[in-house]
Formats: C-alpha cells, sequence, structure tokens
C-alpha cells in the first residue's frame, strides 16, 4: 500500500514531493499537472499527506510508517568516498 493522490483536488504544487526526501517517491506528472506515486518506494510516513494544503494525497487508514522499508530505500545524502570520481 501506499500514498493515494485524488487527481481532482491535486494542484501540481510539488510541496509533497519536496516533503518525500528520503526515498523519492513523489513525481510531477508532466502531462497531466497532477503528482505520481512510485509505490515501491513509499514508505507510508505521512509527510506528505501532513504538508499537502488541498488534502489530495492521503495514506490508508491504518497503516504505520514501515522503518525497515524506508532503511532500506533511502537514498544516501553524500555519495561514498569510492563511488566520488578523482
Ligand atoms: S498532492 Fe497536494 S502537495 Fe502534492 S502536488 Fe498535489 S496539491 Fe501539491
Ligand atoms: S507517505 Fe512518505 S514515502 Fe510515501 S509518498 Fe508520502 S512522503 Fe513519500
Amino acid at each position: 500500500m501506499s500514498a493515494v493522490v485524488n487527481q481532482e483536488r491535486c494542484v501540481g504544487c510539488e510541496l509533497c514531493a519536496r516533503a518525500c526526501s528520503s526515498t523519492h517517491a513523489l513525481s510531477l506528472d508532466l502531462e497531466r499537472s497532477w503528482i505520481s506515486v512510485d509505490d515501491d518506494l513509499c514508505w507510508d510516513c505521512r509527510a506528505c499527506e501532513r504538508i499537502c494544503p488541498f488534502g489530495a494525497i492521503t495514506i490508508p487508514a491504518g497503516l504505520e510508517p514501515d522503518m525497515a522499508r524506508r532503511d532500506a530505500l533511502r537514498v544516501p545524502r553524500v555519495a561514498p568516498a569510492d563511488r566520488i570520481a578523482t
């Protein structure tokens, strides 16, 4: 399960995408101007739900944040030294 977007309410402001910084599960669908969710990257943290001013993105009731999933998916803030080109 993951975040669900109400396409009639979403205005494509991308506030939620900024809040979803640990796994980058949200991206703007440029053709339709609404946000789309990559279900494989969402860990149900509800940050997007809390920040959306239009109530356009929600997490199904009863789901708790899956911390183990977050840790497995999280994009490192700093590239490991062995990946930095010299
Ligand atoms: S779901 Fe809400 S915060 Fe995200 S782009 Fe749509 S309107 Fe903006
Ligand atoms: S619930 Fe969390 S991980 Fe899932 S789309 Fe929203 S901010 Fe991103």
